[in-house]
């Protein structure tokens, strides 16, 4: 994400960001610190600005729905108390161990070339790929919690499931797209379909500020997308098998 040009850094792009928005704006303010850095008190600086960053994760998170009933409640500058409550509130064994010990090990570092008065460009290079690290893990642990366990096809257990609309039916199939496995989409299949006005408002929008992760979409499972997807997937099952796929698009 981040690459060194003749000791200038680049921002962090805008669309792997999608969870720590402040803490990400404070990881850019360090970026720019570092590359104006010349001296020890510069890469200080630099150290100063992640730390602000860590605690704005922290901050973000300090919620009391997360503190257990007999812990004690983390004071609001305790990046390590809070970020521990987050890793059990959003994981679970070794991901949990793995998230606890980053946060610890990452605020040290930190915490070190604050108070170095020898740090130099390499600390801060450092400092700055652990901390951006830590943001990305725990952002990508907070979408696979809100998510959940990805659904697997029961025939062959590939992760390879998506929708396909059927225009001659006007029904959704899951299909595996590893097996051929389908069966009918009950849930899709149950919700009003968008009008032709807002499939074609939808696709013609403008599109403001930078993409986000996972896209919004207003109509979950619309059928512009699921036709695309499923025209894809038909072609690739054509090509696998040499016989044609059933549906239209
Ligand atoms: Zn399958």
């Amino acid at each position: 994400m981040h690459r060194v040009v003749e000791n200038q850094r680049k921002q962090p792009d805008e669309e792997p960001m999608p969870k720590f928005r402040e803490a990400w704006r404070r990881f850019g303010q360090a970026v720019d610190r570092y590359n104006v850095a010349k001296e020890a008190e510069d890469f200080q600086a630099v150290g100063n600005h992640l730390r602000e960053c860590l605690l704005a994760l922290a901050r973000d998170h300090a919620d009391a729905a997360l503190v257990g009933k007999n812990e004690p409640t983390p004071k609001l500058g305790d990046f390590k108390g809070w970020s521990a409550l987050l890793a059990s509130s959003i994981s679970d064994g070794r991901l949990r161990d793995y998230l606890k010990e980053l946060t610890t090990s990452t605020w040290d570092f930190v915490q070190v070339l604050v108070h170095d008065r020898n740090s130099h460009r390499y600390d801060a290079e450092i400092a700055l790929d652990a901390t951006s690290h830590l943001l990305g893990v725990f952002g990508m642990a907070v979408i696979a919690h809100e998510r959940g366990d990805p659904p697997r096809c029961p025939n062959c257990g590939s992760y390879q499931l998506a929708s396909d609309w059927r225009k001659e039916e006007d029904l959704y199939y899951t299909v595996c797209g590893a097996c051929g496995w389908e069966e009918l989409d009950e849930e899709s299949n149950s919700r009003p379909r968008p009008t032709e006005e807002q499939v074609e408002a939808y696709l013609s929008r403008e599109v403001d500020g930078p993409c986000t992760f996972p896209p919004p979409n207003p109509w979950e499972g619309s059928a512009p997308r699921r036709r695309r997807r499923a025209a894809a997937r038909r072609a690739a099952r054509r090509r696998r098998t040499g016989r044609g796929g059933a549906g239209s698009a």
